[in-house]
């Protein structure tokens, strides 16, 4: 491995600065190294992405938004950021048979996820759809429960695994994952706060800053960006989303054989998130308090409101295999549009006018992303964890994709994958 002349040196080099990488960093750096990180875009946070629009006195999130039930290591940050959160609260409705209504307390369609533990255990891992088929509920419980395991998860119910589902409620309960909370200012507080902690303790964040290729031996890497800067570690911890790593966009050499081979047996999971943000929230005539809004049939089948907060604003979540159909934003949104007129009984096209703006990112299409966040297959229970395995003490690999406690797909997993990698690079067992 050739080191060229004006090579940056540090101790740790970090790839991507989304919150795995920003909470190595702010580890590594308060224990006295050296840390350079390289983000590809011109902010930090990654699929942490808030924005504040001048008009509204309300922040947009455009990836994560909730706080799901209460991960110890990321409460405690936010509390270090002087973070407020608020509880979600409030009613769920449903949309069934024409008729919106708050939803029945007792869901046959989740009762079915309750079975997934033991039948993984009994007759071993299958995908959801599969499960289905065995166990035949009725058509519209059977459409309910793979509409929710498809949105939720951002994945395909004829590739997700029932191993992984059961580890993930398994996981949800111990933290009381059901209940939500989120910032009342933005997540990108969360952030924000990491990198000013690792900033303050040496870290540099070099923003802009894609990687293109990292070159490395044992005890040696340097990672050279797309604009020709080279900078060299002895080691790396690579934060790179699964979508991006199962697409080759940075080229290893060599190739972590172990690595990958797992990374190409994930799945990195769709998702189209639309934010609607409306002159009044026009629903609480008929759902007083509303929270989540459930539909049957029409797409996308998910929404929620800001409440306790009483912004007048909707988000439309489409997951999986019909996020993946839905190229067209624009389309997505005249559909959302229609959707919320049919369910809550207003004229066609009125809902035109009472819409203030609308956002959507693509990140499917981000080529720094390249998918909303992982799933496991069928199969590939064993994956993240082949993905935390150092690569001969030098290459590191953290992200939401290498959570092995369960979590995979949320900022506290990905917390907690940048906390584990920073460990291992300290030599302390995880
Ligand atoms: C629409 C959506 C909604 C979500 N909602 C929630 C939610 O409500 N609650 C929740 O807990 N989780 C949610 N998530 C998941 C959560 O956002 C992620 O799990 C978490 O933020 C991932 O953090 P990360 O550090 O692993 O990856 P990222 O945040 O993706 O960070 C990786 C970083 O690497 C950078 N990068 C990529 N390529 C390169 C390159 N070549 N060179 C240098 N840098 C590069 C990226 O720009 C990025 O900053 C949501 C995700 C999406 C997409």
């Amino acid at each position: 491995m050739e080191r060229p002349a004006d090579v940056l040196a540090t101790d740790v080099l970090i790839v991507g600065a989304g919150i795995a990488g920003l909470a190595a960093a702010a580890e590594l750096a308060a224990s006295g190294l050296q840390i350079t990180i390289l983000e590809a875009r011109d902010r930090i946070g990654g699929r942490i992405f808030t924005l504040h629009p001048s008009e509204f006195e309300f922040p947009l999130e455009l990836g994560a938004e909730f706080v799901h039930g209460r991960p110890p290591e990321l409460l405690s940050l936010l509390q270090d950021a002087n973070a407020t959160l608020q509880q979600v609260g409030g009613v769920d409705a449903c949309f069934r048979h024409g008729k919106v209504s708050r939803c029945k307390e007792s869901d046959k369609a989740f009762a079915l996820l309750d079975e997934l533990a033991d039948v993984a255990r009994q007759q071993g891992d299958m995908s959801f759809e599969a499960f289905l088929e065995r166990r035949r509920p009725a058509p519209e419980i059977a459409e309910r429960a793979r509409s929710f395991v498809e949105g939720f998860n951002a994945a395909d119910a004829r590739r997700i695994g029932i191993a992984a589902l059961a580890r993930q409620q398994q996981a949800e309960e111990e933290i009381g994952g059901f209940e939500s909370s989120r910032s009342t200012t933005g997540y990108d507080v969360l952030p924000r706060y990491l990198a000013r902690r690792a900033e303050h303790a040496g870290a540099r964040i070099l923003l802009s800053s894609p990687t293109a290729s990292l070159q490395w031996k044992t005890g040696a890497v340097i990672a050279h960006t797309v604009s020709g800067a080279s900078f060299s570690a002895s080691k790396a911890i690579v934060t790179l989303p699964l979508g991006v790593l199962k697409a080759r966009s940075v080229a290893f050499q060599p190739e972590p054989a172990h690595t990958f081979a797992a990374t190409d047996r994930m799945e990195a999971g769709s998702v189209r998130r639309l934010v609607l943000v409306f002159r009044s929230p026009f629903w609480e005539e008929k759902i007083a308090d509303m929270r989540f809004l459930f539909t049957d049939t029409m797409k996308p089948a998910t929404y929620w409101t800001q409440h306790p907060s009483d912004a007048p604003m909707l988000i439309g979540w489409l997951g999986g295999p019909q996020a993946n159909a839905m190229r067209d934003s624009s389309q997505l949104l005249v559909q959302a549009l229609r959707t919320l007129e049919r369910i809550f009984s207003l004229p066609s096209q009125s809902l035109d006018a009472e819409l203030r703006n609308w956002y959507m990112h693509d990140w499917l299409n981000d080529p720094f992303t390249l998918g909303a966040y992982s799933y496991a297959p069928a199969g590939a229970l064993d994956c993240s964890a082949a993905m935390t395995e150092p690569v001969d003490n030098t290459l590191f690999f953290a992200g939401e994709h290498t959570d092995i406690t369960g979590h995979w797909g949320t900022v506290h997993g990905a917390l907690r994958s940048g906390l584990r990698a920073a460990e291992q690079v300290l030599g302390q067992p995880s």
